[in-house]
């Protein structure tokens, strides 16, 4: 049975919803944590673990946890198009979603979080003001309504559950991509690090290959969010995008993914799945109701990386309900808070226009080879010390290229 109440209701236990169900816990909110799949279940992913990442695990106590069961990274191997590379470091990490989001719900329940699997969300429920007071919830066709005094949502980037919440904006993604994992004995050495491929053949996107165990390797192609992707009307579309094509030229231009393909053993199917990023596409709140992760577009745009953000927007909602439980005070404090995020959005989102010019990504390569200053900066934008504007700007870009 569901309970028929309870003070937080957090629709989603991707890394989003459970992480603000672990802090609202905690701090001794009686927290309800829905999903509606049945748990440990597997998400489309690169699952790669970058710097922000890092962080948010260990605000949240579970750095140590996951590190200890991870595949630890130092550096970004990032290959441009005609094959020059350079390796960025930083601390990273590979743990495939199915093990990362059953410790991250764990982790809520650990805390106080009340879990409920194979519940679906179906739209929120709303008092005389229309203020969100709670949600229809659907389990094995059975509904059920649960109140709550607030709503968070985490439900990724679906569209239908933010249309269903009166918050959708845009139901087409910002990106797509697609991944595989294989396995390959033999081959670690040369697929240290995390793997990025930019090409021309790769369309808009680019190719990656994560090492993600043992003689295991993660590996795909993302269509990255970009104003060219247009249909004959000139609006927005995925519809013409074939990412099975786009992984085919993947392999066709990096020997690597080639060989992984043909001569590893496939131990899951290709499956692509939407992104939604640049914090745009969805309204952030409404009266009790505050959109948390993905359903907000907290992912990048230009490297497709969204875990970090995903669980840092989970704490960020989580903190304003713990500080506050007026309406207006909770939604003004959590728009600051994601707004202080947008010029990191956005320059990611200028950044994905580097594409069009394939000997701008050789350039830059060519010269961070030449220059620990700003292999150095490149990190410093990885772990966020730094802006991306100072690099991955035209300015930045042309200022460091000078010297
Ligand atoms: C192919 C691919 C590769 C990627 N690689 C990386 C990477 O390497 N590193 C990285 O940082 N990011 C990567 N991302 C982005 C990353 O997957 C997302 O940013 C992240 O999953 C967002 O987390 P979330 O908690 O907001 O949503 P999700 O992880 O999508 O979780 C949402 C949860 O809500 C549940 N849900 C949905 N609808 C309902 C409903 N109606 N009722 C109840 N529950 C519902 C779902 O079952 C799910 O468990 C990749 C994305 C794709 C598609």
């Amino acid at each position: 049975m569901l309970p028929a109440s309870c003070d937080v209701l957090v629709i989603g236990a991707g890394p989003a919803g459970s992480a603000a169900a672990r802090v609202l816990a905690g701090a001794g909110r009686e927290v309800v944590l829905i999903d509606s799949q049945d748990f440990p279940r597997d998400k489309t992913c690169g699952d790669g673990l970058v710097p922000d990442a890092l962080a948010a695990l260990a605000r949240l106590g579970l750095k140590d946890r996951v590190m200890a069961e991870a595949r630890p990274v130092r550096f970004a191997h990032c290959v441009g198009p005609r094959g020059g590379f350079v390796d960025v470091p930083g601390e990273m990490a590979v743990m495939p979603r199915r093990r990362l989001d059953e410790l991250l719900c764990r982790g809520a329940v650990e805390a106080g979080a009340r879990f409920e699997a194979n519940v679906r969300f179906l739209a929120p429920l709303l008092d005389a003001e229309g203020r969100v007071c709670g949600a229809r919830l659907q389990r094995g066709g059975r509904e059920h309504e649960l109140h709550a005094r607030w709503v968070l949502l985490a439900t990724g980037a679906a569209a239908g559950p933010l249309q269903a919440a009166g918050l959708c904006e845009r139901r087409t993604p910002s990106s797509i991509a697609l991944r595989g994992y294989v396995e390959l004995p033999g081959v670690q050495e040369q697929l240290e690090g995390l793997h990025f491929i930019w090409h021309p053949r790769i369309r808009q996107g680019y190719g990656w290959i994560f090492p993600a165990g043992r003689d295991r390797y993660n590996l795909g192609v993302a269509i990255l969010d970009s104003h060219d992707v247009q249909d004959g009307d000139g609006r927005r579309s995925m519809k013409n995008l074939n990412l099975r094509e786009l992984f085919a030229e993947f392999c066709a231009v990096y020997p690597l993914a080639r060989r992984l393909r043909d001569e590893g053993r496939w131990v899951s199917e290709l499956k692509g799945a939407p992104l939604r990023c640049n914090l745009d596409g969805a309204a952030w709140s409404r009266p009790g109701l505050l959109a948390v992760g993905e359903a907000a577009g907290t992912t990048y745009a230009f490297t497709g990386e969204g875990i970090g953000k995903a669980m840092e927007t989970g704490i960020a909602a989580a903190d304003c309900l713990i500080d506050s439980d007026e309406d207006a005070a909770v939604r003004t404090r959590y728009a600051e808070k994601l707004r202080a995020l947008l010029p990191r959005f956005q320059m990611y989102r200028k950044a994905t226009s580097f594409n069009r010019w394939p000997w701008l990504v050789d350039l830059v390569i060519w010269r961070a080879r030449r220059s620990p200053r700003l292999i150095q900066a490149f990190a410093g934008v990885l772990d966020e010390s730094r802006m991306p504007g100072t690099v991955l700007s035209w300015r930045g870009i042309k200022r460091l290229i000078l010297g």
